[in-house]
């Protein structure tokens, strides 16, 4: 009998703990769905979709020389399953978790669903390094302050990456059928906005294990303090390939740890561990919370003036101004449009807008400082930012970007204070001094044809904090 390994947010062949399961009983397929149906489930964003077509050209190739089939399907997630099961013959689905609330549904309704159809249905940890569950604090509830949490995670000695399987184990029989992955239209056609995603990144496997092995060749040893300047290539860009787990935390976690060894006394090793704990946390809150990028962590922000970018009703700030291009120069909405193309007349702001929209990544240091100007000094809700980035990120994820912009926001748990609000002209001049990365993307700073400021910083900065002070 085959069995199915079912594909999510784990698109690799090493250290997939569902895979090997699957062909330690013999003959194996793979599936990937495109559920765009189940409750709740939200859907990706443009430039996620890119990087997910290349992503499954690459495991599909790298399933073949395995001998795998992988099958492709759209529809919902729990139907789609074990009715692809049944069409193979499959005796077992293996998966590896994932931890947001519709997808837990998901997948739970899976598991259902085989129990009923004489189907084995068994999941696997592979995309975090811890379980949300299994790590609690004395009082026996989830982390809120993240340097306990990773106090009482980094001690923990995380599992060796597993290994590729052995060729000679795909299933030979009749297939189920398959959608061509050009069905998707995951691309974009008209217009074809992804010429600066091409260039800026490779969106494979392999591509992910060199640029590990790249930054701790070099980078990681100055990255306590290269990390937070956007004019040097000092972080990692790992992001993208653990979003869509194209690399594994333990497969990075391990080799990181085997370089440490060789950096005595540097801290750039452990300080990037920590990192890697910061996206480990991100998704305790989102397993413990699953609407945390809807509702905010700290129900006092539900009370904030926020400026509607729009919509009359306010009903779904997210959804407000997306078409604002023509709005009111002065209006929230202009404000917003301002913001999403980068011509707020804030250089640094400025800068790493316009590098989001033309690589679909942006540097951290200046994600803090665009999120707090839209948040801060422009007023608007943080969920209108987090829906932008949702849209335009290739490392796009559903517990990182929602956690971190309550964190810019102060609405997070362990989150910056609201009244701390970054001052982007002082920012630019410590992680940017020759204004190196602002001139990389605002090429036209100098000309008349830069704006002005939309808002002074100063008086938007005593507006914000007067907006916090009717809310405390
Ligand atoms: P490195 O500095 O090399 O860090 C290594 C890895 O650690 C990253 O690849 C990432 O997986 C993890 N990491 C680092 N910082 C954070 C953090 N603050 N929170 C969670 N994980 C972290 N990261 C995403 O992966 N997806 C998102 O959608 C996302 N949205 C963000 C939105 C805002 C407003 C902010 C302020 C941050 C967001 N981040 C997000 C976190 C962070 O900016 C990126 O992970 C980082 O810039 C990726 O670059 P890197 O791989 O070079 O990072």
């Amino acid at each position: 009998k085959a069995s199915l390994v079912w594909f999510r947010d784990d698109l690799r062949v090493a250290d997939n703990p569902a895979l090997l399961a699957a062909v330690g009983d013999g003959a194996a397929a793979a599936l990937y769905v495109l559920d765009e149906e189940s409750d709740g489930i939200r859907p990706l964003g443009g430039a996620a979709k890119w990087w997910l077509h290349f992503a499954l050209e690459d495991l599909r190739a790298e399933l073949a020389a395995l001998g795998i089939p992988l099958i492709l399907r759209r529809g919902a997630g729990a139907d789609v399953v074990t009715a692809v099961a049944g069409e193979l013959g499959a005796g077992a689905v293996y998966w590896n978790r994932r931890y947001g609330g519709p997808e837990r549904a998901v997948d739970a309704a899976v598991k259902q669903g085989a129990a009923g159809a004489g189907l084995h249905a068994e999941s696997f940890q592979a995309s975090l390094l811890h379980e949300p569950w299994t790590v609690r604090t004395g009082a026996g509830k989830p982390y809120q302050v993240f340097t306990p949490f990773w106090r009482a995670l980094a001690d923990r000695n995380f599992r060796a990456p597993l290994g590729v399987p052995d060729a000679g184990h795909g299933f030979g029989g009749p297939l189920a059928g398959s959608d061509g992955l050009g069905d998707w239209s995951l691309l974009p056609t008209a217009p074809d906005w992804a010429a600066g995603l091409r260039q800026a990144w490779i969106p494979t496997a392999a591509a992910g294990h060199g640029v590990l092995a790249g930054f701790l060749d070099g980078p990681v040893a100055d990255y306590s303090e290269a990390r937070d300047r956007p004019d040097r290539p000092g972080t990692s860009r790992l992001s993208p390939y653990l979003r869509w787990g194209q690399l594994s935390p333990f497969q990075v976690w391990a080799a990181l740890a085997a370089r440490r060894g060789q950096l005595p006394g540097s801290p750039g090793p452990a300080v990037f561990g920590t990192e890697l704990g910061w996206r480990e946390f991100c998704w305790h809150q989102l397993f413990h919370h699953p609407d945390l990028a809807t509702a905010n962590l700290r129900p006092q922000f539900d009370r904030f003036p926020w400026r509607q970018p729009g919509a009359a009703d306010g009903a779904d700030p997210a959804g407000a101004g997306a078409g604002a291009a023509g709005a009111e120069p002065g209006s929230a909405a202009g404000h917003l449009a301002a913001w999403r193309h980068g011509r707020t007349g804030i250089p640094l702001v400025d800068a790493g807008q316009r590098e989001l929209w033309h690589t679909g990544f942006m540097h951290n240091r200046i994600r803090m400082v665009a999120a707090s100007f839209l948040v801060k000094n422009l007023g608007i809700h943080w969920r209108v930012g987090e829906q932008w980035f949702w849209d335009t990120l290739v490392d796009a994820d559903a517990a990182s970007n929602p956690a971190n912009w309550q964190w810019v926001a102060g609405s997070g748990a362990d989150a910056s204070p609201f009244f701390r609000i970054f001052n982007p002209q002082t920012q630019a001049k410590k992680f940017d001094p020759d204004g190196r990365y602002v001139r990389r993307w605002v090429a036209e700073l100098l000309t008349p044809d830069y704006p002005d400021p939309l808002v002074d910083l100063q008086e938007s900065r005593r507006a914000a904090l007067d907006a916090y002070a009717s809310i405390k």
